[in-house]
């Protein structure tokens, strides 16, 4: 079954967009069967996607169309789409009807222009948007499916998922693509896929293969697994031992089987041991509580955070006394104690962190190269100290640091010793 992608939008055109929803259609459509053999970025040009959509249908079974069904101008989706295959617009009364009513719940009345979005080609299905203005519409032509959704991801993608269910999976046969990502963090690329490789390896010749991709993003390490195969419960039952066999040989440095990054694990760890956690920060300048209370419910957990940037700050907010400062140097391991210890007695929280770094370019010294950073995490009556030779930019060193003071809460809050004295003991 082969599917095309087309995301609609002069914007992804330039260096500023990116095309995303591409990817979570990919995603969803491998998952019952869909081989995606095209996709493309296409300007708003109701010529170009015309005979884009074209030439997609003398071979494609499926077309999934993402973004420009707004009510302006430059929203010609519906239009090139009717023109391709040669049917009227009428004019749906109960969309229109809809749409004043979603205006009128805002006390607004309609503007003129959405109309447009009540334009039906004749004999389109209708997708209803509970979460905006323009519905998507449902088409065939030839051996073609026609779906065409909004551009604002929130809008897509339930709507996808509705369609999958309601129409799409019924159509689809053959096999589908089923992925599991571990997440690793704590250690170095090469090192795991040394460990992992002899692991992964023979499952490509196993009666339900699955094939294996290590994928090194900032800060982290992700395994890909991706079963083939007609029944999902089979893909599961295949996938699920994969994973348990990997996560027994690479130990506690995969945080997260299900999806999850690591301020959720983190997060949902300090809940479940109803642990609350406090951070004086400094080169991360705050990016450690960002993370966390991107988590929404982290107020559970999250008491404060200090960002104290300058030494006289790191004495009035998280009381490390100057002496310690003047002896080690602001950025040292027992600064980074004594702030992470400082916060949690200030703050009364179970968990307290210290982060103190050189994030560069500059203030680096032979001694102390642009990337080290000390950290520490305080957890009952242990403090945990490392020092961190972090490489890359300025944004990349503070990532990679707030990573790390995630982590070590994590194996701390588990019980469980780090990474490196980990591999030690193996
Ligand atoms: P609207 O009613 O909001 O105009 P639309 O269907 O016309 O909906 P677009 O105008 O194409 O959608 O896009 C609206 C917004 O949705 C864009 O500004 C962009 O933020 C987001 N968006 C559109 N297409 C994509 C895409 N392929 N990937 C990621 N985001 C997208
Ligand atoms: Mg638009």
């Amino acid at each position: 079954m082969k599917a095309c992608i087309l995301a609609i939008g002069s914007e992804m055109l330039t260096p500023f967009r990116v095309d995303t929803n591409s990817l979570f259609i990919t995603d969803r459509l491998n998952t019952i069967g869909y081989d995606i053999r095209l996709k493309a970025v296409v300007a708003d040009d109701i010529g170009e996607l015309a005979n884009m959509v074209a030439s997609v249908l003398t071979w494609a079974d499926l077309l999934v169309i993402t973004g420009g069904l707004g009510p302006t101008e430059d929203d010609m989706t519906r239009d090139a789409i009717a023109r391709v295959l040669g049917l009227p617009l009428d004019l749906d009364e109960s969309i229109l009807e809809r749409l004043r009513d979603r205006f009128a719940r805002r006390g607004m009345t309609m503007p003129e222009i959405n109309r447009r979005q009540a334009m039906v080609p004749r004999g389109a299905g209708v997708l209803p948007n509970p979460n905006g203005t323009a519905p998507g519409l449902w088409l065939e032509r030839g051996g073609c499916a026609i779906v065409l959704l909004p551009g604002p991801p929130r809008e897509m993608k339930p709507m996808l998922d509705a369609v999958i269910a309601e129409r799409l999976a019924a159509k689809a046969q053959g096999t589908g693509l089923f992925r599991r990502v571990l997440k690793i963090t704590g250690r170095a690329e090469s090192d795991v896929d040394a460990q992992a490789s002899p692991i992964y390896g023979p499952w490509t010749r196993q009666a339900l293969p699955i094939t294996t991709t290590i994928l090194a993003v900032l800060g982290q390490i992700e395994l890909h697994l991706t079963a083939q195969a007609s029944r999902q419960a089979d893909a599961d039952a295949a996938l699920a031992a994969a994973v348990q066999e990997l996560q027994a040989a690479l130990g506690p440095s995969v945080y997260s089987v299900d999806g999850r990054n690591l301020e959720q694990v983190v997060g949902d760890l300090l809940r479940e041991h109803t642990l609350t956690i406090a951070a004086a920060e400094s080169c991360t300048g705050g990016l450690l509580m960002s993370r966390l209370t991107d988590v929404p419910g982290s107020s559970d957990y999250v008491d404060r955070g200090v960002v104290c940037y300058s030494n006289q700050a790191k004495t009035d907010l998280a009381g490390v006394p100057a002496a310690v400062i003047a002896e080690h140097g602001a950025v040292s391991e027992p600064v980074a104690q004594a702030m992470a210890e400082g916060i949690r007695a200030r703050a009364g929280t179970n968990v307290g962190v210290g982060i103190t770094g050189i994030a560069g370019p500059g203030g680096g010294t032979p001694d102390k190269p642009v990337g080290t950073v000390a950290i520490a995490v305080a957890v009952g009556d242990e403090t945990r100290v490392r020092t961190f030779q972090f490489l890359g930019s300025r944004e990349m060193v503070k990532f990679q640091a707030a990573q790390s003071s995630l982590n070590m809460t994590r194996l701390m809050v588990l019980g469980l010793p780090g990474a490196r004295e980990w591999s030690e003991r193996k």
